[in-house]
């Protein structure tokens, strides 16, 4: 995949491109990432970019001129232009799957008041991520970069992908790492048991009372599997340890001590 930013402020990319996983996916080549200065196609002589808006009001208004020049310069047929925008879709994470499937992303960063409402003309979508004003594109088109990059063949390893909040419809479960005892506070034992099934079914039961806690609105009309059920019955009846965890602890109970 290939991801083209447009922006007024390229040097706020250049540590998003530089660390961790998005550095890793560039040298592997999974992605390749460019970013444009909108500012260098302006045909302004002060170098001017914006303007008043027109009508009055406060702040100033990105022109088409630059915009639309410099998208020329990256756009190709199977692009897909993008603007960041307040007034866009919310994004999440099926639309980072959907986008993921994309040979080339184009990334519209606004600033100030915002762009000229004609160049949308030449935009595919609008996307938001959330209901509040940032002061400008680039945070937003790094987030879903981010999002989508991840999800990309090679980006991480497939197992990472496998449970993550939102796949089945769930957040995810909670996670633990050593030591098993940290200030009192111990690892939930299930856990250190060796048992896999069990460990998977656990899991599960904590990603539906996680999801019940934090985000009840992901459950509305979800349909469950039987094994959810069962285990939303044991949640119901306030079941912390049903028979089959304590006979996957005795059973474990080598691992334990
Ligand atoms: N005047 C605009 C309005 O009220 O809708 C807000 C402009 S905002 C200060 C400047 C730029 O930041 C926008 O053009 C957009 O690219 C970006 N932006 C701000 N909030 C955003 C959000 N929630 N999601 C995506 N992009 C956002």
């Amino acid at each position: 995949m290939r991801i083209d930013f447009l922006t007024l402020f390229p040097e706020l990319f250049k540590p998003f491109f530089e660390t961790s996983i998005i550095k890793r996916a560039v040298s592997k080549k999974v992605v390749s990432l460019r970013v444009s200065n909108i500012r260098d196609f302006t045909l302004d002589k002060n170098y001017r970019v914006d303007d008043y808006p027109l009508g009055g009001g406060a702040g100033l208004v990105m022109k088409c001129q630059p915009i639309l020049d410099c998208l020329k310069t990256v756009r190709k047929e199977e692009s897909k232009v993008i603007y960041l925008s307040p007034k866009g879709q919310v994004f999440n994470q099926k639309m980072a799957k959907e986008l993921s499937k994309e040979k080339h992303l184009i990334l519209l960063c606004g600033h100030y008041e915002g762009i000229d409402e004609r160049v949308l003309k030449q935009v595919n979508l609008e996307i938001s991520l959330g209901d509040y004003i940032l002061t400008g594109g680039e945070l937003p088109a790094m987030v879903l970069a981010d999002a989508v990059i991840r999800l990309l063949d090679g980006a991480i390893s497939e197992d990472s992908l496998d449970i993550e909040s939102f796949d089945n419809g769930l957040l995810e479960y909670p996670q633990y790492t050593f030591p098993r005892v940290y200030e009192g506070a111990e690892v939930p034992p299930i856990l250190l048991c060796g048992n896999h099934e069990a460990i998977k079914k656990w899991r599960l039961k904590e990603q539906l009372k996680e999801t019940m806690k934090k985000r009840p609105d992901l459950l509305v009309g979800r349909k469950y599997s039987k094994l959810e059920l069962s285990l939303l019955k044991e949640i119901e009846k306030g079941e912390e340890e049903p028979a089959w965890y304590l006979e996957a602890l005795e059973k474990g109970k080598k691992f334990l001590d």
